[in-house]
């Protein structure tokens, strides 16, 4: 049976009816993250949107009928150079990393994906395919590098819906003189003795990066599967690469059918970079604000558009979920109709999803039951009022309204209220801190305070 079900797909340009190939066995992709850095929010959104989509699926098919794979990038240029500046070891770095991403899915209550390979676990066959491009034609060897040749597949720029020439004007190619052509990109690379290295035919190397997706996806899903996702900066030329592949070493015409791509996320209107120091890491959020919060505010837009992130949009996320709470009780979720789940249906589209929750949280606040836990099963739908009231409570106690600065003014305030001999304003400054779950310590002629 044929779920209503429609997508907009970057292949085509245009929103389609989703038919997965198998009713059975439904199969996406997503690009995981490259773990040389700590995560920020513009990474946070491709992990919420597409556990939605993970989340969405499993209602419609069936929670063992959909394989969701999301890979670790572990070996990769920015690794290396990240693990150089930072003194550390390879293993180190990506094992430090790689546990906060897991620490920062968990804080934003994504789905673990059904598959998490590793890179560096599939170097092998990474080998093997690089191998079956060259045999057929559609890559070259040249000083230790390999190379795959753009123009020897006619489809290339299709997802991007660009010419040879557009997909160069437009972006940085990486330059290169064993390169035939500047579009052609490297499958495999010499290694330097002191970074990692894999034996191979043509030397001990590396791979590109393109690589891994093409063949992972392979391994889990199958030469053709139905979906792939990613963040919009990937469809070229990561994406164009990974198509480009896998038809070529597979020979087959089509790789993913459904391709979805999640916009940008900008901080206070302007774009986050390490330049202008606004990146915001998901582990200092995690510090001060509830994970909900955060993902409340990360489907506030429609996925395929850019998302502005600021102080503004995160207190709105705060004082929604703060009056759902109050009708939160603990239920046994109950299957949604269509007429609940049709905004996500229609290429998920969460803020009216978000619209609809609002309606069924005023239903569900005049008192009768049913609507109550059909408010309460829309809104886990979306992985959101899954915590217990109490835990949100406390964490709202401790953390969300008190930052540093906050705490340090009042500890000043109270210095100096004791030294004036005003030990009533003093202790009512101490009772203020307390209540926001803020507890202070005299020690000898210092103030120190701690989370309640
Ligand atoms: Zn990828």
């Amino acid at each position: 049976m044929t779920k209503d079900l429609n997508f907009f797909n970057t292949l085509s340009n245009k929103k389609e009816k989703f038919h997965p190939i198998n009713n059975n066995n439904v199969g996406m992709y997503v690009c995981g993250p490259t773990v040389y850095d700590f995560p920020h929010i513009g990474n946070a959104r491709p992990l919420v949107v597409f556990d939605i989509l993970f989340r969405l699926l499993q209602s419609l098919y069936g929670k063992e009928k959909i394989k969701y794979v999301r890979n670790i990038t572990d070996i990769d240029d920015k690794i290396i150079e990240s693990a150089k500046k930072n003194k550390k070891s390879i293993k180190e770095l990506t094992e430090t990393i790689t546990k906060s991403f897991h620490e920062d899915c968990r804080y934003l209550n994504c789905l673990k994906p059904t598959f998490e390979p590793k890179a560096t676990e599939h170097i092998k066959e990474m080998i093997n395919m690089i191998s079956n491009l060259l045999k057929n034609k559609n890559a070259y060897e040249k000083e230790k590098h390999v190379y795959f040749s753009v123009s020897s597949f006619k489809k290339y720029g299709r997802l991007s819906n660009k010419d040879s020439d557009e997909l160069i004007a437009g972006s940085r190619v990486e330059v290169s003189k064993y390169k035939k052509d500047p579009l052609d990109f490297v499958l495999w690379k010499p290694s330097d003795e002191k970074d990692p290295g894999w034996e191979s035919p043509w030397g001990r190397g590396r791979p590109g990066w393109h690589l891994e997706c093409s063949v992972m996806s392979e391994k889990f899903l199958g030469k053709q599967f139905d979906i792939h996702g990613g963040g919009l900066d990937l469809v070229f030329p990561h994406h164009e690469n990974e198509i480009a592949q896998s038809c070529c070493a597979n020979k087959t015409e089509n790789f993913a059918n459904y391709w979805l791509h999640n916009g940008f996320v900008t901080f206070d209107k302007e774009k986050m970079s390490k330049s202008l120091g606004n990146i915001v890491k998901i582990n200092t959020l995690s510090k001060t604000v509830n994970g909900q919060v955060v993902r409340l505010a990360l489907l506030s837009s429609h996925y395929k558009q850019p998302l502005d992130w600021n102080e503004k949009l995160l207190k709105e996320s705060q004082n929604t979920l703060d009056k759902w709470y109050n009708q939160f009780q603990e239920i046994k979720p109950e299957k949604l109709n269509d007429e609940v789940l049709k905004p996500l249906q229609e290429d998920l589209n969460t803020p009216k999803y978000i619209a609809k929750l609002h309606s069924l949280y005023e239903d569900s606040s005049k008192g009768n039951k049913s609507s109550k836990v059909k408010f309460l099963s829309a809104c886990r739908q979306i992985g959101l009022l899954e915590e217990s009231k109490q835990s949100w409570e406390k964490f709202k106690k401790s953390k969300l309204n008190v930052d540093e600065n906050f705490i340090k003014i009042k500890i000043k305030d109270r210095n100096e209220a004791r030294k004036k001999g005003d030990y009533k304003l003093a202790d009512n400054l101490r009772k203020e801190l307390e209540n926001k779950g803020v507890i202070i310590e005299d020690k000898q002629d210092k103030t120190t305070w701690k989370y309640k």
